[in-house]
């Protein structure tokens, strides 16, 4: 199959752990890589977002990154990005010219609209190509979580949906976004669940481990933005304290990639832990790259994820694939990945209290660490290879491309059909 995945602002190529570079970059990448291994021939479209970039990319047979010209060729926070998208789709249209795809991917929202319209724009005179479609995160949920703080254009609120209902498919990453997409008005036989994945041959429980001062180190890694409630496990790292666990350090991996200092979210952190007196036991260690990983997570003795809400999360899969145990707030995805008490503890959201209980229970009990740890490795391994992923993406795009030749055949059928009362 020919696949263009489409990702307005996360590339593949990008360093990850900004504000705008996650698990989005991670996915696409990851999806497109086993999709070529599995011998599709896979494109993924982006905005050209530096000077730099050469207009494409062939990162090993069968995949290609195409950098498409949109709007200044710089960063732009993705929430100011919705301007582009036509642009972007006229690019797209253009590259498809030659050779259209078998099915276009779209991730994120605004990437729906721009392969929507890409489709559009190639229609005329043919079949329209299919539209497969990941949100990652949805509007609604951002919305009800973050309120007035929510920077999303305003047009989101009724351009997702639209995006929504008019995809042929759409892949929820876990069965809570499932349940927003039927809310959402997107008739459930549209839907797919498919999971992200972890990249297996990175994150193993065996390899060198980072050495570390304290007795005790917990872990926390992604983007620093206030949603992913790094605070929680700055907070619940005083209640340790409190409780006894006098030699804990928190490591806090990712933010700036230049400076912390620069960053107003760890500077907002740091201020909490020092409020709380617990500053010399919080290290903010800014962007690290991707092969650096899995000898921080080894290194460390529980992985703490406490988000508002989370559309999947690709850290405790990471964290369950290397052997550590996760504290996670019971949320989103985290409730499909994290098995309470097999493979980590789930606590409620925005609980400092239940997640030192958690942690706590944790450090004193290295026989439960191990255990949780090898049932994480357990699942990551048979649940969450990209392999794995690949398969099950691959399924809902054939699925995809059947429907719509059997919506075309009927169509066609209806044609050829005598119109009600006409003569025989
Ligand atoms: N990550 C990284 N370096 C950093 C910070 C994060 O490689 O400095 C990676 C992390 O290992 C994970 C991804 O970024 O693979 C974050 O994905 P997740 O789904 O947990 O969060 P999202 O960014 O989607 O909110």
């Amino acid at each position: 199959m020919k696949v263009s995945m489409v990702s307005e602002h996360a590339s593949p190529l990008a360093a990850l752990g900004g504000v705008d570079a996650g698990g989005q970059n991670v996915h696409v990448a990851a999806l497109s890589a086993a999709l070529a291994r599995r011998g599709h021939h896979v494109t993924v479209y982006t905005r050209r977002d530096s000077e730099d970039l050469p207009a494409r990319v062939q990162i090993f047979p069968r995949l290609e990154v195409v950098h498409i010209p949109a709007g200044p060729a710089r960063l732009i926070p993705k929430d100011e990005l919705l301007p582009f998208m036509g642009k972007l789709a006229k690019g797209i249209s253009r590259d498809w010219e030659k050779r259209p795809p078998d099915v276009v991917h779209g991730h994120f929202w605004m990437s729906g609209l721009a392969a929507l319209e890409a489709v559009r724009r190639v229609a005329q005179g043919r079949s329209q190509i299919p539209v497969v479609q990941t949100f990652h995160a949805l509007g609604t949920v951002k919305r009800r979580h973050q309120g007035i703080a929510d920077t999303s254009p305003v047009e989101r609120q009724w351009l997702e949906p639209s995006v929504g209902q008019a995809a042929d498919r759409i892949i929820a990453t876990c069965s809570d976004e499932a349940f927003e997409l039927k809310a959402m008005g997107v008739p459930q036989e549209r839907i797919s669940i498919t999971p992200c994945g972890v990249d297996l041959d990175l994150f193993q429980a065996t390899g060198p481990a980072e050495e570390h001062e304290r007795t005790y180190r917990i872990l926390s890694v992604g983007r620093l933005v206030p949603r992913k409630g790094v605070d929680v496990a700055i907070r619940s790292l005083a209640l340790l304290r409190d409780a006894g666990f006098h030699d804990v350090e928190l490591l806090i991996v990712g933010g700036d990639a230049t400076a912390v200092e620069s960053d107003a979210e760890a500077r907002r952190l740091l201020s909490i832990a020092a409020a709380l007196g617990v500053r010399q036991h919080v290290t903010i260690r800014g962007q690290v790259r991707r092969e650096a990983m899995p000898g921080i997570f080894r290194s460390a003795d529980a992985v703490v994820c406490t988000p508002w809400y989370e559309p999947f999360g690709i850290v405790p899969l990471e964290a369950m694939a290397c052997g550590v145990p996760v504290v996670a707030a019971a949320v989103g995805g985290l409730r499909d990945t994290v098995v309470d008490h097999e493979t980590g503890l789930l606590v409620p959201p925005q609980d400092p209290q239940a997640t030192a209980e958690a942690l706590a229970r944790l450090l004193a009990d290295p026989g439960l660490r191990r255990e949780l740890g090898r049932a994480g490795q357990q699942r990551a391994r048979a649940r969450y290879s990209w392999d794995r992923v690949a398969a099950e993406t691959e399924k809902a795009y054939l699925q995809t491309l059947t429907a719509k030749a059997a919506a075309r055949l009927a169509g066609a059928r209806g044609l050829l059909e005598p119109a009600e009362g006409a003569a025989p």
